[in-house]
């Protein structure tokens, strides 16, 4: 077993906290890696809080994790001591079903196993995730990161890049398509940057005027005040494809006159109910909902592998794992521009003399 150092959350109303945990001895096909980075994303606070009223206490919490191999299992292929590797959102599936057949792990028909908050298919203990210095995956779920990416930059990758570069493949989005990303926080911003190196024409659609010089800095070509009725109504019809970041409980239906007829909005962030949607409005223009969950693992390499091509990182704010607890009041006023990720030397170095 290792050693290993983390921070949980006890409780939903709690503050995380250090924690201690033990990392299990390297069965053969897996790989032990020391973590430099992880991303923190707004799944992490749903789950530390409780939202989706699933949370095993304590949580470690962590699902874009950046990290150097430091040990393989005796059948490890595909990885070597000391190359930098990320682990997503999953660390085991099944691998048999249909679902996993067609590398579609996150929708394996026997479950995944969640890289926090999931249950080991084989000791049956639960998951933590990356907010520790080490972790031990299996090398099928771990990921090769383009040597010319920066790694802390890469981090948010795992999982804003992942979800986001999905559904954008899925529904075929190509050049100069009009393309809408709404809400600009961590998903939407790694939106903007995949959609226009896609070649897609990239709308922001925001709650936040000033988030706007940001947003075509990083890549869209137009904003759209979601809060400013006339500006709405001169987007009507105007897209071919939205994708719905918005990560709570809210009114879709001023969204979808924005779709052109055929025109699909895919949501990614709020899972709850949402106030109902006027079927008319999809019926009129044969217009379609969806709505995609993280990707892949062959898919998040493909997606690894074009932000290498084309030198795409997110935009992070570095910080300690000693400030998670402001990160996250920070992300839910909505003040993140546009992922924090943790540097885990700041937990390597806690406590130490
Ligand atoms: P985030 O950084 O907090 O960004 C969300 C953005 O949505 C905000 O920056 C804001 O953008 C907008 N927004 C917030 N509240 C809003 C409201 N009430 N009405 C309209 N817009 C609002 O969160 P994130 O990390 O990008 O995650 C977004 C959601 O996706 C979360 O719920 C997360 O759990 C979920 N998620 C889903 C998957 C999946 O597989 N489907 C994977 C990862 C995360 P503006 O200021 O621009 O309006
Ligand atoms: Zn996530």
């Amino acid at each position: 077993m290792y050693n290993t150092k983390a921070y949980a959350a006890f409780s939903a109303s709690d503050s995380l906290q250090p924690f201690h945990i033990e990392r299990r001895e390297l069965r053969d096909n897996d790989i032990l890696i020391d973590i430099l980075f992880c991303g923190v994303c707004h799944s992490d606070i749903h789950t530390a809080k409780n939202d989706w009223h699933s949370t095993k206490y304590p949580v470690v919490p962590g699902h874009e994790i950046i990290g150097r191999v430091q040990k393989i299992g005796k059948k490890v292929s595909h990885f070597n001591i000391d190359d930098i590797v990320g682990v997503g959102c999953m660390v085991d599936s099944c691998q048999t079903c249909t679902s996993c057949q067609k590398g579609l792990e996150q929708y394996c028909l026997n479950g995944f196993t969640g890289t926090y908050n999931g249950k080991d298919k084989i000791s049956g203990a639960y998951t933590f995730g990356g907010y520790s210095d080490k972790i031990v995956v299996q090398e099928n779920f771990v990921l090769r990161i383009p040597q010319n990416l920066d790694i802390a930059g890469a981090a948010p990758l795992l999982c804003a890049g992942i979800t986001t570069w999905s559904p954008l493949k899925n529904w075929n989005v190509k050049t100069n398509d009009h393309v809408g990303i709404i809400g600009l926080g961590g998903l939407g911003h790694m939106a903007i940057k995949l959609a226009h190196a896609m070649g897609a024409k990239v709308t922001m659609i925001t709650t936040s005027p000033q988030k706007g010089k940001d947003a075509k800095r990083l890549g869209a070509d137009d904003i759209l005040i979601s809060t400013d009725k006339e500006a709405m109504k001169s987007a009507y019809m105007k897209f071919d494809f939205l994708l719905n970041t918005i990560p709570v409980k809210h009114d879709a239906n001023p969204y979808i006159h924005l779709l052109k007829t055929d025109g699909t909005m895919v949501f990614v962030g709020a899972i709850e109910p949402i106030e109902p949607i006027h079927m008319g409005l999809l019926i009129g223009k044969r217009r379609n909902i969806g709505a995609s969950l993280i990707g892949g693992i062959k898919e998040t390499q493909e997606m690894l592998d074009f932000c290498g091509e084309h030198n795409i990182t997110s935009d992070i704010e570095i910080i300690s794992i000693q400030d998670i607890n402001q990160a996250y009041e920070r992300i839910v006023k909505n003040e993140v521009k546009y992922r924090f990720v943790i540097d885990m030397n700041s937990l390597k170095q806690e406590n130490k003399e």
